[in-house]
């Protein structure tokens, strides 16, 4: 007959709710048992509901926009609850990233006929690196948050530097176009300057050009032309298939998106 031992104490703590992680929880042993004081992953929600708030109030509780937070919220909350590969001040970054976009996007939209509000874009493309990608490198997904603040808003690299570091602000400056050049010079720069992109730029490259090839198809502006999305299509294949190799899962998602968009036009073969 085989003996199953059940090890207490892990029994003890999984019915009182905590993590297996010891590491993660705050316990206070006390003489009279274990007390349990507020574990840090009540701490981390607590974070993640006061951010979810203040970005309501700036988006109206827009759908989209509440829905990319959420679904990104628990990749944030099971990297650091469960895969323990993330920490309170990795998350606290990362929350203060979400609220500067937000802060600094407010005014704009997005192109589709629903106007949504335009920080819907870069938290869905931290969405993607970090679902898709399995992206979990804190620097580059801040980097993602924050993508288009020098390009679109007033931001500044220096302004990112100081609150989020060199690294973040080298990430956002690379994945900046000049705006000072005309729309047609600035998609020939993107795609020869994809070569010589880091592996988190071109990282942070591939989830944006996911997500705005999947809005194109899903949600195209009004005043877009079919010949105007091809070209958008045949375009951001030009700048993925130039970046050097940096991440495999949202390279194969992008190649997949395209495949099916051609196929649907009648032209799968213009997705080799
Ligand atoms: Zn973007």
């Amino acid at each position: 007959m085989k003996l199953i031992t059940i090890p207490l104490l892990a029994l003890t703590l999984s019915a009182v709710g905590v993590h297996s992680d010891s590491s993660r929880p705050q316990i206070t042993l006390r003489s009279g048992g274990v007390e349990i004081t507020q574990s840090s992953s009540a701490q981390i929600e607590e974070k993640i509901k006061a951010c979810r708030a203040s970005l309501a109030e700036l988006v109206q509780s827009n759908a989209m926009c509440m829905n990319h937070f959420d679904a990104f919220a628990n990749h944030l909350d099971q990297a650091y609850s469960q895969e323990g590969v993330m920490t309170t001040s990795d998350i606290d970054q990362i929350l203060s990233a979400v609220s500067f976009a937000a802060e600094k996007h407010k005014l704009q939209v997005r192109k589709n006929a629903e106007k949504t509000p335009y920080i819907s874009h870069p938290i869905g493309v931290a969405l993607h690196l970090m679902d898709i990608g399995q992206v979990r490198d804190v620097s580059v997904i801040i980097g993602a948050l924050l993508h288009d603040t020098i390009e679109d808003t007033e931001t500044t690299y220096s302004e990112i530097e100081t609150l989020f570091g060199k690294d973040v602000a080298n990430y956002v400056k690379e994945v900046t176009d000049d705006k000072s050049l005309a729309r047609e010079q600035r998609k020939r720069g993107q795609i020869i300057s994809a070569a010589k992109k880091s592996v988190g730029a071109a990282q942070i490259k591939l989830a944006d050009k996911f997500y705005n090839l999947t809005d194109l198809f899903e949600n195209p502006p009004p005043d877009w032309t079919r010949e105007r999305i091809d070209q958008y299509y045949q375009w951001a294949k030009s700048v993925v298939d130039r970046l050097p190799a940096s991440n495999q899962h949202l390279k194969d998602a992008i190649q997949d998106l395209i495949h099916n968009y051609w196929e649907k036009q009648g032209n799968p073969e213009k997705s080799s």
